[in-house]
């Protein structure tokens, strides 16, 4: 029964049909809305329920980001750990050796210490090395993750603690290695999942008391940015009893789409759990069909630019090509032909253009094949810097939805654009313009823990192609204002094809709310963050107190909901 009446200064629907509305009304034990309309509509429908005025607030829909990793950036990103990203307001290494002085001063002697976040082109820092960390930090253990999730830097008392034998790494892991010095001992550096879990989880476990308090706060802060909906895109079921505690909190604040892992075992398994599908959902699986165009891993049909960024950080000028394809086509055909009929949402990490070329061939022959051609089957492609527009074009012809990382634009457009590539390919990333005319509804994404999540930070970026610099990179990629909008709320729920529950304010909805500050269509666009805040949201009709959230997650018994360190970093694919 409708139980709760809200109006306020606009109320923005992302309804086609109905744009704007005085009021809405809604049920908070079902949390549906009942009625988007006039005051007078919502108390004719609900007559004896009190009109509650929001005054100055704007309402929307909650905002969806489409693809991130919510415990994983939780441990890496918060509290007790330190992010140093550039995006975490890092931008050099001179800034991130401030923030090492100050910590080695302040923490109390034989603390160990993590960092989550060095990214060295960006910082212009050589990798460091165990006697360079050990300058930084002489009497305490210290571990620095790097951004990308490929590396690990670590100092001498690591080593000593790790009790290798002469401080000798054992033997490479397959797909992962130590970096050694000409003697065998190690040099302070390991590489690849297998060897960053056995270098970087015992001291992780010191570090890290309560990683479920982790997980909260960094759910929090995508809260706090107004986000209602997100996806883990490399679930696992070993992260179950994380979600599981976060989800069933009575001020609970987000709902989490779920993909497994395509080539990891069990994919197409129902998630068991007793949380309702409209907190978690199993949406679909995930592959990654090449690397990142940070590391030089991206399948891409043109070269590197010859600066002194690619030199420093090692990368070849290329271009890299099919060989930075993880799967060859080969390979590619059998897995999608295993989930095709399944009737699971296929999603694709792609950032060259030689890898989505690949993949745009896999996915139609997969889609002609199994009869998915002018359905309603959104396969996905994610990230997809590189996309050209005829690309992209071909991509809405098969009926295949873009996540895009214009957050890449945001903190690393002006490296991108002339420094890692010409400026004819680096301004251009992100074409969200390009994707708009091709017709295609397009979300965004942060993909914590690479970036911080803030929404109206992708909207500006989108609505402006300006970096945090305030350089312009590829104006013709602008798009409005409204796709924008679009790209956090109905069309990223078109992108976890959840846009019958979430994503617009209509009967029968959700109602998850963020409340405004200021109406984003009066705010200065190449303004919107700081014009534009975030003062609080709302799941399912309930208005979310996210303090209270934290003290029913740190209430808990970690005990009871297990969250196993090397587990979620073991996730960090992203
Ligand atoms: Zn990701």
């Amino acid at each position: 029964m409708t139980d709760t009446i809200l109006t306020a200064s606009s109320i923005i629907t992302m309804d086609d049909a109905h744009p704007r509305a005085e009021a809405i009304a809604f049920d908070s034990d079902t949390g549906l809305i009942t009625v988007v309309g006039t005051v007078a509509q919502c108390r004719e429908h609900a007559p004896g329920v009190a009109v509650t005025d929001l005054g100055g607030t704007v309402l929307m829909p909650g905002f969806i980001e489409a693809h991130s990793h919510p415990v994983l950036a939780g441990l890496l990103t918060q509290d007790p750990v330190h992010w140093i990203a550039p995006s975490n307001g890092y931008p050099t290494f001179a800034d991130v050796a401030g923030l090492w002085h100050t910590i080695d001063k302040e923490t109390s002697p034989g603390t160990p210490v993590v960092f989550y976040g060095l990214d060295r082109p960006t910082q212009g820092v050589a990798a460091p090395t165990a006697p360079s960390l050990d300058d930084h930090f002489p009497g305490r253990s210290a571990v620095v993750l790097d951004n990308s999730g490929h590396a690990v830097y670590f100092n001498s008392k690591v080593i000593d603690e790790l009790g290798w034998p002469d401080g000798k790494p054992p033997a490479d892991p397959p797909g992962a290695r130590f970096g050694r010095n000409p003697d065998g001992t190690s040099n302070g550096i390991a590489y690849e999942t297998a060897a960053i879990l056995a270098v970087a989880v015992p001291t992780l476990q010191r570090v890290i008391a309560n990683p479920l308090a982790s997980a909260a706060a960094f759910v929090r802060l995508m809260a706090a940015n107004g986000i209602t909906a997100t996806s883990d895109m490399a679930y696992a079921d070993t992260l179950l009893p994380a979600y599981e505690a976060l989800l069933s909190r009575p001020d609970a604040p987000i709902r989490i789409s779920v993909y497994r892992s395509m080539t990891g075992p069990n994919a197409h398994d129902p998630v068991a759990t007793s949380l309702s599908t409209a907190l978690l959902q199993q949406q679909g699986v995930k592959m990654w069909a090449d690397g990142s165009p940070f590391l030089g891993t991206l399948a891409a049909s043109f070269p590197y630019a010859s600066s002194a960024v690619v030199q420093q950080a090692g990368i070849p000028i290329g271009p890299g090509g099919v060989a930075n394809m993880n799967w060859t086509r080969q390979q590619i055909d059998p897995i999608l032909d295993h989930f095709a009929p399944t009737g699971l949402q296929v999603v694709t990490h792609i950032n060259g253009d030689e890898a989505l070329d690949i993949m745009l061939d896999a996915y139609e022959h997969a889609l002609a094949v199994h009869h998915l051609l002018g359905t309603n089957h959104r396969w996905r492609i994610d990230h997809c810097g590189a996309a050209r527009a005829d690309q992209l074009q071909r991509a809405h012809s098969l009926g295949v939805v873009l996540s895009s990382a214009i957050y890449q634009v945001i903190y690393w457009g002006d490296l991108l654009d002339g420094q890692l590539f010409a400026t004819d390919i680096g301004s251009q990333w992100a074409a969200t313009g390009d994707a708009v005319r091709a017709g295609m509804r397009i979300s965004f994404h942060n993909d914590g823990p690479l970036s911080p999540p803030i929404p109206l930070a992708n909207v500006e970026c989108a609505v402006t192609r300006r970096s945090v610099t305030g350089h312009v990179h590829g104006p013709q990629q602008i798009i409005d204002l409204e796709k924008a909008l679009r790209g956090h709320t109905i069309d990223a729920a078109y992108g976890l094809r959840r846009e019958k529950e979430i994503g617009s304010l209509a009967v029968g909805k959700y109602a998850d709310l963020v409340e405004l500050s200021t109406d984003p269509y009066e705010a200065d666009p190449t303004k919107l963050v700081e014009q534009v805040a975030v003062h609080g949201t709302w799941l399912a009709g309930r208005r979310i107190d996210l303090d209270q959230f934290v003290q029913q997650v740190t209430g808990l018994d970690p005990a009871s909901h297990p969250v196993d360190h090397g587990d979620v970093i073991a996730t960090h694919s992203c």
